[in-house]
């Protein structure tokens, strides 16, 4: 009787405990990956994270198939699924790793439930993160709500667990068992093809992060914590979207760079490791709020006047605010499923605070069009960007659009990359072009309204706007 491994954001065989769990039962192994988008009261993946997972699915089908395993694909809902295959096969022992999502969780405890009735052992693993969220505590037991101290607390706890070995072998299951089409899921866009950029710009898959990791702890660690703001520069590690669909564990990662910085401590360390906490930190807030991507974490934004102007909206999805920083991280995002942090920052204020316009409706677009799209980080973020959630920044710290620009893209290359009808223009104007001299625009072919727009709202009084639409906010409270 064979184990049936289940995959979901854990795609991939080094660290993967619910895979070595299986392996070490001694039994011949199946794993399965059920496509099972929007059911049971789970959110439906984005487009961006649509593409990824047909990527990182046929990597992963290909390393499973080379250790002499197999992988099979099923549509449905998961709670008839999983337990229909675990019966097919005659599984008497089914492996998952852990997920944080409620409605998720519950079609986990769910299928726990029926496989146990059914007498097959059912068991779940760690493994997404360095630590269960709910292990984490304050010192009156509560979970915590501020992330200095949740790492504090976090890193008091110790070392995270050793990462495991690929396995060598996987002794696959050798019986007929019917595999659905990977292609007939329909998650690649045909025509359009607007994920074309992508491919140029990852290699989704195991074997991709790990190559990503490499390059990083190589070229980008030690410098990490004076470059990693810097949009112009290639200097974070890109491995978002591998964390995200499990590629890669923030364990393996965790281990690695502190070898890597063990014989010179670079500044870059803690720095980086405390990014990764981040994740944690999100994950933490998820688990103990389900509805983190809903609703506001302070209930005083609930009567927060939005302006919500879908013209608005708009021109900041397609990246034509005017605003040249805003517009590259826009067109970035659309060209190639990710956006620099800080540039996410400054692009998701902007939509807050000076269009006035809802953070849910961000935390949507990005949902659909990051390659990272993550249901902890993203809610999180946004939240934190809009000053709606406990840790966050406060509302009145409005992004000068303009200032972040000059400080972190210096020459304007990042604009000129992304934004390149303004690529003739001197450093001094390109990130303020209606302030350019007659003649700059002349000899860059920019003509303002035409080429490129006009900013769609004015820096000075859409601040105001948005302060004093935020002290109505407290003077109703
Ligand atoms: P690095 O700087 O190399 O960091 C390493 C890892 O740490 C990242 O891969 C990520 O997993 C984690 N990390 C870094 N910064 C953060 C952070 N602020 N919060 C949580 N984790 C972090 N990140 C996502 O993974 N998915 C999202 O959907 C997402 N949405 C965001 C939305 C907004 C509005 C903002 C401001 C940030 C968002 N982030 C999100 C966080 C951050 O921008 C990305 O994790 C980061 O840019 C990824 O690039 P990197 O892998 O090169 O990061």
């Amino acid at each position: 009787a064979p184990a049936l491994v289940w995959f979901r954001d854990d795609l991939r065989l080094a660290d993967n405990p619910a895979l070595t769990h299986a392996i070490a039962s001694g039994r011949p192994v199946l794993a399965l990956f059920v496509f099972d988008d929007g059911d049971a009261g789970q959110r439906r993946r984005g487009a961006a994270s649509r593409w990824w997972l047909a990527q990182s699915l046929r990597q992963l089908a290909r390393a499973i198939a080379a250790k002499g395993g197999r992988l099979i694909l099923r549509s449905g809902a998961a709670s008839h699924v999983v337990p229909g295959v675990a019966g097919e096969v005659g599984a008497r022992l089914v492996t998952w790793n852990r997920r944080y999502e409620a409605a998720a969780m519950a079609v986990d405890a769910g299928i726990k439930t029926a496989l146990t009735a059914d007498h097959v052992v059912a068991e779940s693993f760690s493994a997404a993160l360095l630590r269960e969220p709910s292990t984490v505590k304050s010192r009156a037991g509560q979970p915590m709500q501020v992330f200095t101290p949740f790492w504090r607390a976090h890193q008091a706890k110790g070392e995270p667990r050793a990462a495991l070995p690929e396995p060598v072998r996987i002794s696959g299951f050798a019986g007929a068992i019917a595999s659905e089409d990977l292609d007939d899921w329909g998650l690649e866009p045909r025509s359009p093809d607007w994920a074309a950029g992508f491919g140029a710009a990852w290699q989704p898959g195991e074997a991709g992060a790990r190559a990503r990791l490499l390059a990083f702890l190589d070229n980008g660690l030690a410098s990490y914590a004076e470059t990693r703001d810097r949009p112009d520069l290639a200097a974070t590690s890109r491995l978002s979207p591998h964390l995200r669909f499990g590629e890669i564990s923030a364990v393996q990662i965790w281990h690695a760079a502190r070898l890597a910085a063990e014989l010179h401590q670079p500044p870059g360390l803690p720095k980086f490791l405390s990014e990764v906490g981040w994740r944690e930190f999100a994950y933490h807030l998820l688990y103990h709020r389900p509805d983190l991507a809903r609703e506001n974490v302070r209930k005083r934004f609930d009567g927060f006047a939005w302006t919500n102007d879908p013209a608005h909206l708009l021109a900041w999805q397609r990246g034509l605010t005017g605003y040249p920083l805003v517009d590259a991280g826009m067109r970035e995002l659309w060209r190639t499923g990710w956006m620099h942090n800080r540039v996410r920052m400054v692009a998701a204020s902007f939509l807050v605070k000076h269009l006035k316009t809802d953070w849910r409706a961000g935390e949507a677009w990005f949902w659909d069009t990051l390659v990272d799209a993550d249901p902890a980080n993203n809610a999180a973020s946004w939240q934190w960007v809009a000053g709606s959630s406990a840790d966050a920044a406060p509302f009145f710290r409005i992004f000068n659009p303009m200032a972040q620009a000059q400080t972190f893209d210096p020459a304007g290359d990042y604009v000129r990359r992304w934004v390149p009808e303004l690529a003739g223009l001197p450093a001094g104007a390109i990130h303020q072009p209606w302030t350019a001299a007659a003649a700059d625009l002349a000899q860059a072919g920019v003509t303002l309204g035409v080429t490129y727009p006009r900013p769609i709202v004015d820096h000075a009084r859409a601040r105001e706007q948005a302060l004093a639409a935020f002290a109505e906010l407290e003077d109703v409270e």
